[in-house]
């Protein structure tokens, strides 16, 4: 199994090769060379088997030789047994032939548990064998940063240094990042917003020297691995509800299009997926996108689902590439225009996405309204993430396929927009309830770039 780049201007990798780097040198994104496929018997095979199993069968054939078959089970089962739901992704049902996937159950109470938990057993595995040693740094406005920390944590091998807005996080998710005890976890407060941190990362990568001093590792929401892991979901979910013989359609709250762009992985190897429906909140460039062809962004407005507030969905070019006919250099062009602005899909293309992706837009008031409907019609309490994407399929989906909308995080995560919208406070699972007497350890720094340097140079000689 091969890598190629959306750009098709760097060298092909194996997966392990992919996952260890993430950004292609020349500025692209990894794809598999050709999707296996799944036949109806083996999808049926799935029903009824561990959600670790299931896991084990739809990612193997994308691994080429990368690891054991023995190896790859245990980095399976290790990922997921901090999980607090033995299904790992329980559906429930909402309505007549509407379910709700809840994808909150891991340690971070977000469904990037699912990839993160994985992909730190998987550079674990990776590094023992060479016996390198990387540092991982990343930036987050929340849900990433506790992701990593928590997949990382007590790793060898791996230090993980995530850099996040001093005063701006919610408090759940600063205390998420800052009380696990583990020397090779390192929380830094920064001066500065999401952009800030964003940009001293991409600073940090884009500075060679250092970046070969101390092994330089990126784990965002581009990386390969990531998206797998993701696919993994779609799967079970179908399956439990008929699957391969009765279609089903998928509902996902997006941001940066790695959790749909799963969903059409999960299609493009077999699962037949009817409509794979992306809901947006009011920063809707991926609506405007998929019903006019212009990408154009035009500035962030902050809302109460923040995970999915982008300007620039990066995964998107993943879609781009296959509607594209697979030609590199026209992506490369398509992006060399965003960086001047913005641009327009090629009729053609834009066709064949209409074919692969609906869409929907979700407003703020929508989004308190249906978290209160929805509380008072199921008893379901939704975090705003999973309102949006709950309204739009709500509107789009047709009653006879089953519709599984995408839970993305635990309300408990975005107490505050949950209380002001339902009246209720939700409480944390029983498992993090001391969340708040735990002992908290973070370094506050300047926005300044070698400061910064200096300090992950020393923290990684003393873990
Ligand atoms: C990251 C995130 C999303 C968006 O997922 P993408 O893969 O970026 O589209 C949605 N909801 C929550 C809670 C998230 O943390």
């Amino acid at each position: 199994m091969k890598y190629i780049s959306t750009r098709g201007k760097a060298p092909e990798l194996t997966f392990e090769e992919a996952m260890l780097t993430g950004l292609a040198r020349d500025g692209g994104l990894y794809v598999p060379e050709e999707i296996p496929s799944f036949s109806s018997e083996e999808i049926a095979a799935l029903g009824g088997i561990s959600y670790e199993e299931a896991a084990f069968r739809i990612m193997w054939p994308f691994l080429g030789n990368a690891f054991g078959a023995d190896e790859f089970r245990a980095c399976i089962a290790r990922a997921y047994a901090g999980f607090g739901h033995a299904a790992r992704a329980p559906l429930v049902q909402l309505e007549p032939n509407h379910f709700l996937a809840e994808l909150f159950h891991g340690p971070t109470l977000a469904f990037k548990d699912f990839a993160m938990q994985l992909i730190g057993q998987l550079f674990q595995a990776a590094l023992k064998k060479s016996g390198r040693r990387v540092t991982i740094v990343g930036a987050t406005s929340g849900d990433t940063g506790s992701a990593a920390i928590e997949a990382f944590r007590g790793l060898d091998n791996v230090d993980v240094f995530i850099l996040f807005p001093h005063g701006r996080v919610s408090e759940v998710q600063r205390r998420q990042m800052t009380t696990p005890a583990d020397a090779n976890v390192h929380a830094l407060a920064v001066d500065g917003d999401f952009d800030t941190c964003q940009a001293l990362v991409k600073d940090m990568f884009n500075d060679f020297a250092f970046r070969d001093e101390v092994g330089l590792a990126g784990v965002n929401s581009i990386n390969w691995a990531r998206v797998l892991a993701q696919v993994v979901y779609y799967f079970t979910s179908a399956v439990s509800l008929g699957a391969p013989d009765r279609k089903v359609s998928f509902t996902v709250p997006t941001g940066n299009f790695g959790d749909i762009f799963a969903g059409y992985i999960a299609r493009r190897a077999g699962l037949p997926i009817d409509k794979l429906i992306v809901a947006t909140n009011q920063n809707d460039i991926l609506h405007r996108c998929l019903t006019t062809g212009e990408y154009r962004p035009d500035g962030v407005s902050p809302s109460i689902s923040p995970s999915m507030d982008i300007q620039v969905s990066s995964n998107f070019e993943r879609a781009l590439f296959d509607a594209l006919g697979r030609d590199g250099a026209a992506v490369g062009q398509l992006m060399d225009e965003l960086k001047a602005g913005g641009f327009t899909v090629p009729q053609g293309a834009l066709g064949h996405l209409q074919d692969l992706f609906a869409s929907g837009r979700c407003s703020e008031d929508e989004t308190r309204e249906t978290i209160r409907d929805m509380r008072a019609q199921t008893g379901e309490l939704l975090c705003p993430h999973s309102a949006v994407a709950v309204k739009v399929a709500r509107e789009m989906r047709d009653p006879h396929v089953p519709m599984v909308t995408l839970a993305t995080a635990h309300p408990a995560k975005f107490p505050d927009a949950v209380e002001a919208a339902s009246g209720l406070r939700p409480g944390l699972p029983p498992r993090m309830a001391d969340l708040f007497e735990r002992p908290e350890r973070l370094t506050r720094t300047s926005n300044d770039l070698a400061e910064i340097q200096a300090l992950i140079r020393d923290k990684r000689a003393e873990a």
